[in-house]
Order: C-alpha cells, then sequence, then structure tokens
C-alpha cells in the first residue's frame, strides 16, 4: 500500500466510521461515490444517507469510492475485487449498491465500479444472488443515458425514500425471497422511485405511454436527518469542514437553471436548529470551520441573525465560519460580518451585458456587481471571483466585450466561463448546445481577441473546456442508446473524466463512430412537442 498514491484514501477507519458486524441477518449496503475519496466525501448528501442508514439497527451501510488509477492497476493485477472501506467485503457480496449521481462526467466511473466489485453491469445480467444497484441525485432526472445498467432510480431526495426502499429489500430478504423481478415491482411502487427494467409494471413501457415519476422531497427541512457526528478523513478533502445547509431551492428562476427547478420547493431551515447542529458537528468532530451551504446562502432570510449567533458562539472557540454562495444582490447586508472567511468572493453574473442577462431573467445590474465587487475588496475580500456562461441562446460577440469591458471596471478579478449547456428541466432544455467550432472560437476571442483579456495583466481566466461540455451535454441529454456509448468509453480505458488531465476527447470521439451513435442528435435545439427523454420525470 505504501506505493499506493493516498493511501488514506483506502484504509478506512476514521473518525466516527461505522463499523457493525457483519452477518446474514442484516441488510448489507454499499454507499458509492463514482469518483475519488476526497470528492465523495466532500458530499453532503453521502454523509446523510450515510448516517441515515447506520441509525437503522438491522442495516450496515459502507462506502465505496473510485480506486484511482494506481489502486484500479494494483487490485486488477492481483486479481482482487473492489472492496468497501469499513469491512472489505467485495461489492458483489452486499444487498444494495447505491450509487450518486453528481456529475454526467463520472459515469464510465460507475461502471468501473460494478466491474471491479464483480457485479455484472448489466440489469438484465445481474440475477437474484446480485447486489440491487440504485443510483440518486441530480443526474437522475433524466436516468435514460444509465438505465440498462441501474436497476433503480430515486428522483429527488434520497433521504425520504431510503428507508422505503430498505423496508422492501428487508422484508424480501427476511422472507427468504430473493427474486429480483418480484422485489423491483414492490420498489417501483414508490412514489419517486422509476424502475426501467421493460418487464416491470413502472418502467420504460409505461413511461412512454403516459406514466409520471413524482419527485421525492424532503417537506419539513428542520426535522428531517443531519449527521452531525459525521465522518472525519484522515487526509485533506475537498470541503474540509463541517458543512450545514441552512436552506433547500431557490427563490430565483433563472432560466439556464436546472437546480432550482429540481430542488423546488424553497424550504428553510430554523436559526435554533442550524444553531444545534453546528454545536452537536463541532464537538463530535472537532472540525475549526462551518460553512453554511445552498443554492443561494445570502438570500436566507434570517442571514444576519444566523451570522450574529454563530458569531457569538464560536468565535471564542477560533471556528471560521463560510458562506459560499452569495448572489450579487444579496452581499452589501452581509459583509460586515467578521465572522466570514475572506479567502474570495464568488458573484455569477453569468452573462456579460445587461440585456442578455435579463433573457435569462438574472435581475442584476452593471452598476450592483461593480458596486459589490468595490464593496467586498475594500472590506477585507483579497478577491473577486466573476462566473459567466458563453453560447447562451441569443448571444453575440456585443456580449462577450461586455464580459470584458466589466472584468476591467473590478480590481483583483478572476473569472470563470463555461459553455452554457441546456440541462434537462431549466426551462432552456430545448435549446441547442453551441458548436464546437464556435465555442472554441468565443473562447480565443476572450482570451486573447482584439479587445480580449490576454492584454489586461490583472485579470486571470478560466474557460471550462468546450469538448469536455459538449460530452456532458450528451450525456446530460441522452436517451437510452446513449449508455452503449458510455459502456464503449469505459471499456476503452476512460476514467476519471471530469478531471482535466484524464479527459480524452478523441477517445470519446472514437466512443460514437463505434456505437453508430451521433452526439449532435442529442446537441440540437428541440422543438416544441418534440419528446424528450426525462419528459416523464415531473
Ligand atoms: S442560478 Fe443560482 S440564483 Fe439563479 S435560480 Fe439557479 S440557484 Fe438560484
Amino acid at each position: 500500500m505504501l506505493k499506493i498514491l493516498k493511501p488514506a484514501r483506502y484504509i478506512n477507519s476514521e473518525w466516527n466510521a461505522v463499523h457493525k458486524e457483519w452477518n446474514e441477518g442484516v441488510l448489507k449496503i454499499a454507499l458509492s461515490f463514482p469518483d475519488v475519496y476526497e470528492i465523495g466525501m466532500s458530499h453532503l448528501g453521502m454523509r446523510i444517507l450515510y448516517g441515515i442508514l447506520n441509525r437503522e439497527q438491522d442495516v450496515i451501510c459502507e462506502r465505496v469510492f473510485a480506486p484511482w488509477l494506481d489502486m484500479e492497476k494494483r487490485l486488477r493485477d492481483r486479481k482482487e475485487k473492489l472492496p468497501s472501506l469499513e469491512s472489505s467485503h467485495a461489492l458483489k457480496e452486499f444487498d444494495i449498491i447505491g450509487f450518486s449521481l453528481q456529475y454526467e462526467m463520472n459515469y464510465p466511473d460507475i461502471l468501473n465500479i460494478l466491474d471491479m466489485g464483480g457485479v455484472p453491469l448489466y440489469s438484465k445480467d445481474r440475477g437474484d444472488d446480485y447486489p440491487i444497484v440504485i443510483a440518486g441525485g441530480p443526474c437522475a432526472f433524466n436516468p435514460e443515458p444509465l438505465a440498462d445498467f441501474i436497476d433503480v432510480f430515486v428522483i429527488g431526495e434520497a433521504e425520504e425514500a431510503i428507508l422505503d426502499i430498505v423496508k422492501i429489500v428487508r422484508g424480501a430478504k427476511g422472507r427468504g425471497h430473493r427474486a429480483k423481478g418480484d422485489i423491483l415491482k414492490e420498489l417501483a411502487k414508490i412514489v419517486g422511485v422509476y424502475v426501467p427494467t421493460s418487464e416491470v409494471i413502472c418502467g420504460d413501457f409505461q413511461s412512454q405511454h403516459g406514466t409520471i415519476i413524482n419527485k421525492r422531497i424532503v417537506k419539513d427541512l428542520d426535522n428531517s436527518f443531519f449527521p452531525t457526528n459525521t465522518v472525519v478523513p484522515y487526509i485533506q478533502i475537498v470541503h474540509d469542514r463541517i458543512g450545514i445547509e441552512i436552506m433547500r431551492g431557490c427563490p430565483h428562476e433563472c432560466k439556464f437553471c436546472q437546480a432550482c427547478k429540481i430542488f423546488h420547493p424553497l424550504r428553510i431551515r430554523s436559526v435554533k436548529r442550524i444553531m444545534e447542529i453546528a454545536e452537536e458537528s463541532i464537538k463530535s468532530t472537532g472540525y475549526e470551520e462551518i460553512s453554511l451551504l445552498s443554492l443561494s446562502s445570502g438570500d436566507y432570510p434570517y442571514i444576519e441573525e444566523l451570522a450574529r449567533k454563530l458569531q457569538e458562539k464560536f468565535k471564542p472557540l477560533g471556528v471560521k465560519i463560510s458562506l459560499p454562495s452569495l448572489r450579487v444582490g444579496t452581499f452589501e447586508e452581509h459583509n460586515s460580518m467578521d465572522t466570514l472567511k475572506r479567502a474570495g468572493l464568488t458573484f455569477a453574473p453569468e452573462a456579460g451585458s445587461e440585456r442578455l442577462r435579463h433573457t435569462l431573467n438574472k435581475k442584476i445590474t452593471d452598476a450592483e456587481i461593480i458596486e459589490k465587487s468595490g464593496l467586498a475588496l475594500n472590506s477585507g475580500w483579497r478577491k473577486v471571483k466573476l462566473y459567466f456562461m458563453t453560447g447562451l441562446p441569443g448571444e453575440t460577440y456585443e456580449d462577450l466585450d461586455a464580459i470584458i469591458d466589466l472584468a476591467g471596471k473590478i480590481r483583483n478579478v478572476n473569472l470563470s466561463v463555461n459553455p452554457f449547456i441546456p440541462k434537462p428541466h431549466s426551462d432552456f432544455e430545448r435549446e441547442g448546445m453551441e458548436e464546437l467550432g464556435i465555442l472554441k472560437e468565443k473562447k480565443r476571442y476572450l482570451e486573447t481577441g482584439g479587445r480580449g483579456l490576454g492584454a489586461r495583466k490583472n485579470i486571470k481566466i478560466n474557460f471550462h473546456s468546450p469538448e469536455t461540455s459538449r460530452i456532458e451535454a450528451v450525456l446530460a441529454r441522452g436517451d437510452r442508446s446513449v449508455g452503449r456509448v458510455i459502456l464503449k468509453a469505459w471499456e476503452k480505458g476512460l476514467r476519471f473524466q471530469a478531471w482535466t488531465e484524464h479527459f480524452n476527447y478523441n477517445i470519446w470521439d472514437q466512443a460514437f463512430q463505434e456505437t453508430g451513435i451521433d452526439p449532435e442528435a442529442y446537441l440540437r435545439k428541440k422543438e416544441t412537442g418534440e419528446n424528450l427523454p426525462w419528459s416523464f420525470i415531473k
């Protein structure tokens, strides 16, 4: 193990990790995040489910992350199966494997985890003796590209549905009845559950004939479970702190935004409950930083009161508080909160010009962005980061010039520019994706063009790869046949495609050609009335 990069990814027994006796009578669930440990362990949803499931007496819930390339080689060379962290049992020995679908570019890693765990990839090839494979998370809102590999999708907030699923699978196991088809039929009756196999009544067959799958939501955030005794890793992870969700959903409706739709409606956690969670979490983990999480934290209605109480309670203990997602319009009221960490502040104007911003329903003016950025820099924030998209419907080169002009009016600014992806369930879901050549030209224009940023020494620009965004768009908007491309990409050795250094556009291109699937079919504009692969998910 000493030759393996970051062995602490695999050794388990971290503070607050749960170890239960592995015996025949308990239901065994492997929670899997299809990326490395440091990313998976940073995800709050994974921690919530781990806590909910391990509270159940006759359930064992363990964790599995994607093995880094060196670990994969080691396991494959030794013909060993991918084990769970806690008990080192191979994945195929579990009753349920649950994947968290946070990012489409992780799809080949899902197949890799199944394969390395000794589990057949296709749902149809997994008989009664194999685990039931479940997946949930934002990407499950278009489940079709993975529908051949996953037995059960949870649409919406899995913490609501997971114990219903456990009850059915545990009941079947307790009765010694392991017929997978029968269990899937029972699971398909749960609200928010989609079972895609054609022999299951509530699956694709009926979805094409009008069955609607309604998402599951947590109605009362205050009374929902929160994992205060969460696992503390040995190594630094991406979000190495206590993350407390203060609000779920967003009061705004930006037209490109998928998150505000899938996390609708807006739910608010009370200041009292947040304070309880913060106190318990600090006590049981020893962390020295709390991050307040939500899609738009500045819109939390009691933010001043919360900041004051957190400051009174935790400043004497040396605990820092951070508030990562602020909207420009909500910044001013909170700039006096000296508990907030002041490394960098991110605003998301999304479009360079007020005209284009207006079409996105993004109600921020240039004057506000300039004023609030100045305010932030004057009151101790070290730099301002502005997020933009390019390739938006109706965008012109004047809008790109407007990005440059706006950035030029702010000192100490970094820009992050992402190609626009018309995501399922957003108001722009029927829009088309910009052609690759045009996206590359726009990137070049922004970086080095006549009015480009190259000449401005104080502005750094990070442009997300247009090639990666195009593949992400196909996987996000795909139908069931796109699963063949994912399989081919995995067979050709693609792993960790969310990582810039491992992304390989040429191999994706080959995968499309060899499966005879035209990516353009998924990237083009969809006419009103044209069926969308995700239209049965509500
Ligand atoms: S982009 Fe942000 S502010 Fe706009 S709707 Fe989405 S989450 Fe809310």
